[in-house]
């Protein structure tokens, strides 16, 4: 499912969670309903950009929409040895490297900037250095695949950081901006314990690049 520009879920039952927020209860522009049990799960989408696909499982991943996606950042693929694997002998930088959706799909700037942060890592480092020169994981990937883990893991549970409507609220997403470590937080002090540096905002390949030059090596 796809929810293109506008389109949301309107959950009605048992599993409404805390963090669902349905864009548009005008029933002019419900879609399809799902009925399961005693839920009723109603997609919404005025402007209807959104789409669906039913296909069997196994072919997901050679579907047009799938096929050229990296790995999936919150599942067992996601570790030291994927990330040497994927950028052994690149000499892009390791922040370019962590947005390119072919080696990883779903990692953003926001978090991209904030797993950096948290493993001490350079975003202007080459990527290759995930590896050791036989190809190995270095100590550093670990930390990097760990940090990637944490921020997305934690991003979810506090409802992302792009959940809601960008029309309803005035940069108000979700509750994860709210543990921001670095992004949107120029001229700020670095949160990294003893750490007396300065969190700096810079364009790296046309995108908001936000990082402390003092523990990000
Ligand atoms: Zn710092």
């Amino acid at each position: 499912m796809h929810l293109g520009m506008s389109g949301s879920f309107r959950i009605k039952g048992e599993v409404a969670g805390r963090f669902h927020h349905a864009r548009s209860r005008l029933s002019a522009h419900d879609h399809v309903v799902f009925r399961l049990g005693g839920t009723t799960i109603t997609y919404n989408d005025p402007r209807r950009f959104g789409f669906m696909l039913l296909l069997p499982r196994a072919e997901l991943a050679d579907h047009p929409f799938f096929a050229h996606l990296g790995l999936e950042p919150l599942g067992n693929e996601l570790s030291a040895a994927s990330l040497a694997g994927l950028f052994r002998g690149k000499a892009t930088s390791l922040k370019a490297a962590l947005l390119d959706q072919r080696l990883i799909a779903g990692i953003g700037n926001i978090y991209a900037c904030e797993a950096l942060h948290r493993s001490g890592l350079s975003p202007f480092r080459a990527a290759g250095t995930m590896a050791t020169k036989s190809g190995k994981p270095a100590v550093r990937a670990e930390r990097l695949a760990q940090a990637v883990r944490a921020v997305l893991t934690e991003a979810v549970a506090a409802g992302g950081s792009s959940l809601r409507d960008h029309a309803q609220t005035n940069g108000e997403l979700g509750y994860f901006q709210h543990t921001f470590r670095v992004y949107d937080r120029e001229h700020a002090a670095c949160p990294t314990p003893g750490c007396r540096g300065t969190v700096k905002r810079v364009a790296q390949n046309g995108r908001s690049t936000f990082f402390c030059p003092v523990c990000q090596t």
